[in-house]
């Protein structure tokens, strides 16, 4: 058997009688990165949400290990797909440390101590070991978002989903944060991405799909999209961006 953390079949999501996701199917196995670009307002974030429960789908079915999702156990679920958005969501009147270990000693009640070793650890790895004690304020706009994924990270999550992440960011600030993106990627993290950042997409998607008017109209390895995309759409969506580079992983 496929080992799939997610797994969505046939989901269908309108707002006031606009079809927004019309059929969307798709398997996550472990480990694996998919990333989902596609023009403005074709259902990306739509598409998320409905994974993590912030939308409730029309139709289809949503199985996160198996586990089909729904209001019963959507806390549950909630807690083990740690989701980051493209504004900074932190606490404004927590300091980093407090951002981060809440979540863990709250929810999960693991000892504060044990949190806070955790959490000095992880960002240590996202250089910002010496930003324990700030207040988001005092943070730059890619020093949030990397906190923002500690934070996600910290869930001990099954998956993560990244919706246009870097979107906010001004350019130098971009690839530090999926630079950290990568670090997970190749650490085993199973990701859902959204992002318009294509050079990383290329980077660091297992697979690619490309939506457009709430289906999937192409999917296929990274290296086959961006380079041999099979539809005029895709051809046409690929050539109105900028690549920016950035590490390999
Ligand atoms: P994307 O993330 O691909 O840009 P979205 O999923 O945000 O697209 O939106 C898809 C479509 O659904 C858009 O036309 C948007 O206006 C509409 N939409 C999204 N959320 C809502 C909502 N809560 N109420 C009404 N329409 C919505
Ligand atoms: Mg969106």
């Amino acid at each position: 058997m496929d080992n799939n953390v997610l797994e969505i079949r046939n989901l269908k999501k309108s707002f006031d009688g606009n079809g927004v996701l019309d059929g969307i199917s798709l398997s996550v196995r472990e480990g694996e990165v998919i990333v989902v670009v596609g023009p403005s307002g074709c259902g990306k974030s739509t598409l998320l949400r409905c994974v993590n429960g912030l939308e409730q789908p029309d139709g289809g079915e949503i199985l996160l290990d198996g586990q089909p999702i729904s209001a019963g156990n959507l806390v549950q679920v909630r807690r083990q797909i740690g989701m980051v958005f493209q504004s900074y969501d932190l606490f404004p009147h927590m300091d980093v440390l407090e951002n981060l270990t809440l979540g863990p000693v709250k929810a999960l009640k693991r000892p504060k101590g044990e949190a806070e070793e955790e959490a000095r650890q992880a960002l240590r790895r996202v250089g910002l070991e010496d930003k324990l004690l700030a207040l988001p304020r005092q943070l730059s706009g890619g020093q949030k978002q990397r906190v923002a994924l500690v934070r996600a990270m910290m869930m001990h999550p099954r998956m993560l989903l990244l919706d246009e992440i870097t979107a906010a960011l001004d350019p130098e600030m971009v690839r530090e944060v999926l630079n950290v993106v990568l670090d997970l990627a190749r650490d085993g993290m199973t990701m859902l991405i959204v992002t318009h950042e294509m050079r990383f997409a290329e980077a660091v998607a297992d697979r690619v799909l490309f939506l457009e008017n709430g289906t999937i109209v192409e999917e296929g390895k990274p290296a086959d999209f961006f380079h041999h995309p099979r539809t005029e759409r895709a051809r046409q969506f690929l050539d109105t961006f900028e690549f920016t580079a950035v590490k390999k992983p």
